[in-house]
Order: structure tokens, then C-alpha cells, then sequence
């Protein structure tokens, strides 16, 4: 163990050999947003060997309120959120391997990223992502531990595959649009998010120092405003009996039958499209196209082009994604990539 480990392996519910175990241990954190960084940073800090950061968005200044392992300096520099985070986290714990992916978790791309973790953590902010993953938790036999956060309240449930309800055993399908509080509407408040994605950071200590056994199976709810907690117990065997998925075999996300794109991003006024082939040639090559057409800044890791007479600019990522901001309109949006960047 470590030395600078020592305050936490004095804690009687890890220990020396849960520090170890810890220092062995490999994660994947899906979505580097609010929960994502209080997730990744907690890893790092309590030295989890080896964690995978996966997101598919770069840092904006409406994400400084919550989110917190980034800066203005960031968003100056328009970087890819894992990168950010990379660079954070590396000079927080060098001892720790930080992989990170920019990329859109897809049913083309989620095995690949998750498969070699023990345990995969949810700091995503759509109902899509987490049914892909509860699918490919499922299908791996792979832990995870889902979290949400909307307003001041937000809801915690690990999740282990053939042994305790998955997510679909409490809702078989997705809830309507419209009928759910999302952050559009409700807002989120940056210490709720905080106390969610510390839950889900603790039961991954549990799980990562070789210690399963100590999580409840339960759905916790917090609303912090109203300091309310509730837990309900998950234990009873009945709850999965009628689950298409984990009893029915059923993997409808990563199968691709359902889901697809995720378009709208939450709370931003920007769209995502996702081409179906890759992007033609390199970044340097398309910037050096689109100068024609409009205003052209190059990142190493992006270029962002607002084209001439709109109010929309677009960011684009060497895997061939957009995100367009400016608009809410899938339509729109996939028009003006349509028209600038090809179809
Ligand atoms: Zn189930």
C-alpha cells in the first residue's frame, strides 16, 4: 500500500488489504458531466488503480455550476471534457491510470469500453445510455451502479447482474417524454449532485476493495433541499421475476432495436448528429475546407465553425460528430451538418 493511502486504509471498512485491493481495481466512469466528475475525482483520490472516462461533450460555462473538475480555462480552450478531466486527475493522483475516450457510448462501441472493468459507473444524463448499459451490465455479468440527479433530488442503485433488480425490473421501459422532471425543467443544484455521485463513489469502494457483499441492494432517494432519504429495500426475489431483461433474456438497447441516438443535449440548446460513416479525411483537412463558408477556430481535439449569417456554431470531433449549438432542432441541425460537413 501506498503511503499516502494511509488515512484511508485506517478506516476499519477497508483496511490495508481493501487498499490494496483498491489499488488493483478498474473502473469505468459513462458521462464525465456533474456526477461523472465527483465520481472519477473520489476514484482517483482513494487510488482505484485503473479508471476509464468516457464522454462525448466538450466543457461549457453553463457546466462550471456542478461541475466541478473543471475551469474557465476549459472552456477557453473549448477541450473535450475527458481530456480536462485527464489533466485534473493525473495531477491529483499520478499513481492512478487514467484512460480517456471522447465518444458517444453507442450499442456499436459499449462492450469494447466497459468489458475489461469491474465495475461500471453511471454519471450519464439520459435514459437511453442507462438502458444500454443496464443491457450490457446484463450481458457481461458486470456491476454497476446507476445514479440520477435532477433539482435537489436525485436517486442511487446499484446493480448486480442475476442477483439483484436491474433497471428494468422497476421500469420496463423508458418513461415518455414530457412525463419526467428533466434539467430543462427542474433545474439541478450543484450539492445535490455532489451528495448522489458520493453514494455512488461509496458503493464502488465497497465493490472495488473486493467487499460486494457490504452493498444493500436498495433505491435510495435524497432531496437535500427538503433533507429527506429514503431506502427502499430491493432484496425481495419477486421484483425480478417479470423483468424482461434480466429473466427474459431481452437486450432491446444493445441490440440496437432500441435507442440509437441521443440527440438533444440536456439543459444546452445544442443538438448532437452523428454521421453513419466517420468523418472523410482528418480535422485539418475539413477546417482548411469550411474557412470558405464561415469562421473556423482549430483545437487539437476539435474545430468549431460557425458558418456565415447564422446564429448556430458547430463543433466538430475527429470521430465525425457534431454538436451543434444555437438550436433544438434535430432537424435543423442535421440540415446545416448536411449542408457544410456532408450527409
Ligand atoms: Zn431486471
Amino acid at each position: 500500500m501506498h503511503p499516502r493511502y494511509r488515512k484511508q486504509a485506517f478506516f476499519a471498512g477497508l483496511g490495508t488489504a481493501g487498499q490494496e485491493r483498491l489499488e488493483r481495481a478498474r473502473a469505468v466512469v459513462i458521462g464525465c458531466g456533474a456526477l461523472g466528475s465527483v465520481i472519477a475525482e473520489t476514484l482517483v483520490r482513494a487510488g482505484v488503480g485503473f479508471v476509464r472516462i468516457v464522454d462525448r461533450d466538450f466543457v461549457d460555462l453553463s457546466n462550471l455550476q456542478r461541475q466541478v473538475l473543471y475551469d474557465e480555462q476549459d472552456v477557453a480552450d473549448r477541450l473535450p471534457k475527458v481530456i480536462a478531466a485527464e489533466r485534473k486527475l493525473t495531477r491529483i493522483n499520478q499513481l492512478v491510470t487514467i484512460e480517456p475516450h471522447v465518444a458517444d457510448v453507442s450499442a456499436a462501441n459499449v462492450r469494447e469500453l466497459v468489458r475489461d472493468c469491474e465495475l461500471i459507473l453511471d454519471g450519464t444524463d439520459n435514459f437511453e445510455i442507462r438502458y444500454l448499459l443496464n443491457d450490457v451490465a446484463l450481458e457481461l455479468g458486470i456491476p454497476w451502479i446507476n445514479g440520477g440527479c435532477i433539482g435537489s433530488h436525485g436517486q442511487v442503485m446499484p446493480i448486480f447482474p442475476g442477483r439483484t433488480p436491474c433497471l428494468r425490473c422497476l421500469m420496463p421501459e423508458i418513461p415518455e417524454p414530457g412525463s419526467t422532471e428533466t434539467c430543462d425543467t427542474a433545474g439541478v443544484l450543484g450539492p445535490a449532485v455532489n451528495v448522489i455521485a458520493s453514494l455512488q463513489a461509496t458503493e464502488a469502494l465497497k465493490i472495488l476493495s473486493g467487499q460486494p457483499q457490504l452493498v444493500v441492494p436498495a433505491l435510495t432517494v435524497v432531496d437535500i433541499w427538503e433533507g429527506t432519504w429514503r431506502r427502499m429495500n430491493l432484496n425481495q426475489a419477486t421484483l425480478r421475476q417479470h423483468c424482461p431483461a434480466c429473466t427474459g433474456g431481452e437486450r432491446l438497447w444493445l441490440s440496437g432495436e432500441r435507442g440509437g441516438q441521443s440527440v438533444v443535449l440536456c439543459g444546452r440548446n445544442s443538438v448532437q448528429v452523428t454521421p453513419d460513416g466517420g468523418l472523410r479525411g482528418s480535422l485539418k483537412e475539413l477546417s482548411a475546407r469550411l474557412r470558405a463558408s464561415g469562421e473556423v477556430r482549430e483545437t487539437p481535439f476539435l474545430v468549431i465553425f460557425r458558418p456565415a449569417e447564422t446564429e448556430l456554431e458547430l463543433t466538430l470531433f475527429a470521430d465525425g460528430r457534431a454538436i451543434v449549438s444555437g438550436t433544438d432542432d434535430p432537424a435543423q441541425a442535421r440540415s446545416v451538418y448536411a449542408q457544410y460537413i456532408g450527409s
